[in-house]
């Protein structure tokens, strides 16, 4: 049986990725801060090797590893200017760290990067030979820039100390598990319409995104994780829409009598638009997208309708 460590583990992505694993037949070990993520996303995995710590810091695993995977670090915008140095770490020192720790152990490592590299892109669709348009010194760039270096980290170790690495480019992702007060559009939505309150788009709304279903993506970060490639893949739904037409899709899934209402942006920056081109995921990997916004978000409003009502008897 090989043995996973999943770094971010008790987080929404990590969580599901420590399912796809478990059902794969791997034995898991998840280490996590617990800084976003939550131990009871792993409550039905009783299986799985629970370790707090911080990969930003010295970590000692003594047993054999074969697959090192990096999913920790917060992604929400709202935590960028709450967590900026934790954010920064979790893209450059823990995935140095990690790095070396797949090297000492001979394991393949995968890195979770993001859409995030391409900035506000002026490329549309975003195919991985896109270098982006990141703002170095704004508000995102904790986390747009942690990121790209972390892949520039990645791949100097893939180049010069002959790690077998892999990267990911993960686009928008929803789905079970998302943090309520987590502050992306996916939980802020479904969130408010669940409990009437008004559904707040920033800006005109017209600013588009393409999100895909947590499941989905889980199952391509799998493959490209077992495929040969070394180099950076979009991972994502290709399917756009504007942030207004989204709002409606929660209200008319919801049956919410909310209204929209428009607010200022959060973090400035926002890019204006976004949209995986998957043409590499398809041909290396023959993957792509399965389920639609519909069946995927009524998936989503069913787990967080049973955990507003949890925590609010
Ligand atoms: N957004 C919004 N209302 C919200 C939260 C987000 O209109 O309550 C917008 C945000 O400005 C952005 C898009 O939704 O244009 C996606 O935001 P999110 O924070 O989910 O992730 P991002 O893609 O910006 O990293």
């Amino acid at each position: 049986m090989p043995t996973a460590l999943v770094a971010g583990g008790a987080g929404f992505l990590g969580s599901h990725l420590v399912d796809k694993l478990i059902d794969e037949g791997w034995r898991v070990l998840a280490i996590d801060n617990l800084i976003t993520g939550d131990w009871s996303n792993l409550d039905h995995q009783p299986d799985v090797v629970r370790i707090e710590a911080d990969v930003s810091r010295p970590l000692t695993i003594d047993e054999a590893i074969d697959g090192v995977f990096h999913l920790a670090s917060p992604a929400s915008p709202v935590d960028f200017a709450r967590i900026p140095f934790e954010i920064l770490h979790a893209g450059s020192i823990a995935t140095e760290r990690l790095l070396e720790l797949a090297i000492a152990k001979n394991a393949r490592f995968l890195f979770a990067s993001t859409s995030e590299v391409y900035g506000d892109p002026l490329v549309h669709p975003q195919s991985e030979t896109y270098w982006g348009n990141v703002n170095p010194i704004g508000v995102r760039a904790v986390y747009d820039e942690a990121k790209r270096f972390g892949e520039a980290t990645t791949m100097a170790f893939a180049r010069y100390r002959s790690a077998d690495v892999r990267i990911v480019r993960i686009f928008n992702t929803y789905g079970e598990r998302m943090r309520l007060g987590d502050g992306r559009v996916v939980p802020n939505f479904v969130g408010q319409a669940l409990r009437g309150e008004p559904l707040t788009v920033y800006g005109d709304g017209l600013q588009t995104r393409s999100f895909c279903y947590a499941k989905d993506l889980i199952d391509g970060i799998y493959r490209l994780f077992q495929s040969g490639c070394a180099e950076p893949v979009n991972i994502g739904n290709p399917t756009e829409h504007t942030i207004l037409e989204f709002a409606k899709a929660v209200q008319r899934l919801t049956g919410s009598q909310s209204p929209i209402v428009h607010r200022e942006f959060v973090t400035p920056d926002d890019p204006k638009q976004r949209r995986p081109d998957i043409a590499k995921a398809k041909s290396i990997l023959g993957w792509e997208p399965a389920t639609s916004l519909d069946d995927g978000l009524k998936r989503t409003i069913e787990d967080f309708q049973k955990r507003i009502s949890r925590a609010q008897p």
